[in-house]
């Protein structure tokens, strides 16, 4: 049985995530996706359970309070944060856990679970990120202008992560991003069960 893996997804906003992400998902089905809590409002494509849990900042408050989250962070005026429970059962299960979150959390859970990959996924170059986030449609003018200026903070945090991703197209970088996590499953420092075994014949 392959062990069970934190995988950690950060990457600016409108670089394609979500999507690449989504189509991981597709190719295992032992990879498990992380819904995260937000007070920020819903897009209109997405929905409760699916994309977020929505919840009002007192409701958030509330959680952070309850310590019900692995992490948490305040980006571009809202609440995101990571629900502790299924994260931990299902790498419990030797299931691998997608985290789908922004710099500053990124970082925190490296320090809480060092054992995690951070990967970080970048457009082919800064232009190419702008196009994509106004021809997604869905934020207003001064979000935008709010994400881009954060891209650029975030990264000055690359050497922090393990993997660069390039997404020059959504096919290759999910491929690129598949043969990060089966070389990770392959490290011998997580298959210390297996090595006993073979130590002992
Ligand atoms: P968006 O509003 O575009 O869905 O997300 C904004 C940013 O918040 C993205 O970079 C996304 O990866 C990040 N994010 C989403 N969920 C979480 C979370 O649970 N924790 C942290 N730290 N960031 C998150």
């Amino acid at each position: 049985m392959n062990p069970g893996l934190l995988i950690v997804v950060s990457g600016p906003a409108g670089v394609g995530k979500g999507t690449i992400v989504r189509k991981m998902l597709e190719k295992n089905s032992k990879f498990v996706l992380s819904v995260s809590a937000t007070s920020r409002a819903p897009r209109p494509n997405e929905s409760e359970g699916n994309n977020y849990y929505y919840k009002t900042r007192e409701q958030f408050e509330a959680m952070i309070k309850n310590d019900e989250l692995i992490e948490w962070v305040e980006y571009c005026d809202n609440y995101y944060g990571t629900p502790r429970e299924l994260v931990l059962s299902e790498i419990e299960k030797g299931n691998v856990v997608l985290l789908e979150i922004e710099v500053d959390g990124a970082l925190n859970v490296k320090r809480l679970f060092p054992d995690c990959v951070l990967c970080f996924i970048i457009p082919p170059d800064f232009n190419e990120l702008e196009k994509r986030l106004r021809g997604r449609g869905t934020d207003t003018e001064e979000a935008i202008i709010k994400r881009l200026t954060r891209a650029k903070e975030e990264f000055r945090y690359l050497e922090e992560y393990d993997y660069l991703i390039i997404n020059d197209s959504i096919e290759n970088a999910a491929q690129r991003f598949f043969s990060i996590v089966q070389a990770e499953q392959m490290r011998t420092k997580r298959n210390q069960s297996i090595i006993n075994k073979f130590k002992n014949i």
